[in-house]
């Protein structure tokens, strides 16, 4: 496994942190590395001097040959990397390299997407459809948590279930079962998308594909009703709680 290394300076004693990190891990030769990704652990850092904790993100590329899935974990932390993240010039270079057909290619940029897609593809799930079945569940939620902002929502596997944890602005989590009905008609209704994300096509499968793709179905459905075809309207989840906690 190639390194790369990097200096941080700490920020409690001002020593120099040396660290080596892996520019790509592939999961079939390295297997501690998913569990050290998830754990939060790789991103981890202790100051030899001081013993100050720290959190020290980096590049890297999560490669896992089984599941068919390459991440490019590109991260934003700052607004100059903000300004300065080109994700055509990313694309064109993962796209000048990466050769092997029907990949889930995507890139993050943050360590809770890297996460998040890890455990999507973990239990063989397609995140396309847990993208879109986080705006269906938002729609219901906020009808039923009225007055609740949500910050942020991200895929979990809960008890044994496929589920969204909301993380609220009254700083609670909220976990909501993914019921496998509607998982199934997304993947059903967008398949077209959802699939074509696993083609080795380098994507952002997040919060703005998501509401692009619902976009585009509802005016697709819209010129159907104008030209006066059928449209089965998409079914009403229930909002089923899994857990509460602060
Ligand atoms: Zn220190």
């Amino acid at each position: 496994m190639e390194n790369k290394k990097y200096t941080v300076k700490c920020p409690e004693c001002g020593a120099n942190v040396e660290i080596s990190r892996p520019a790509i891990i592939n999961v079939q030769n390295d297997p501690g590395y998913k569990e050290k990704i998830l754990s939060g652990q790789l991103f981890h850092e202790k100051c030899p001097k001081c013993g100050q904790e720290l959190q020290v993100v980096s590049r890297t590329t999560y490669h896992d040959m089984e599941k068919r899935i390459m991440i490019y974990f590109r991260p934003i932390t700052s607004q100059e990397e903000l300004k300065s993240f080109d994700y055509e010039a990313i694309r064109s270079a993962i796209e000048d390299n990466f050769t092997a057909p029907n990949y889930g290619i995507r890139v993050v940029t943050t360590v809770n997407e890297l996460m998040e897609k890890i455990k999507i593809a973990e239990f063989g799930l397609n995140d396309g459809v847990i993208e879109i079945a986080k705006f269906v569940y938002f729609d219901i939620f906020t009808k039923q948590f009225e007055g609740t902002g949500v910050v942020n929502i991200y895929y979990e596997r809960r008890d044994d279930k496929d589920a969204l944890i909301f993380f609220c602005d009254d700083s609670k989590t909220r976990s909501i079962m993914i019921d496998p009905d509607v998982y199934a008609s997304i993947e059903k209704r967008f398949s077209a998308v959802v699939n074509a994300i696993y083609t080795s096509r380098v994507c952002m499968v997040g919060r703005d594909w998501a509401l692009r793709m619902i976009r585009a179905y509802s005016k697709l459905d819209q010129e159907n009703k104008d030209s006066g075809a059928e449209v089965t309207p998409a079914p009403t989840p229930e909002l089923k709680l899994l857990d509460s906690q602060s």
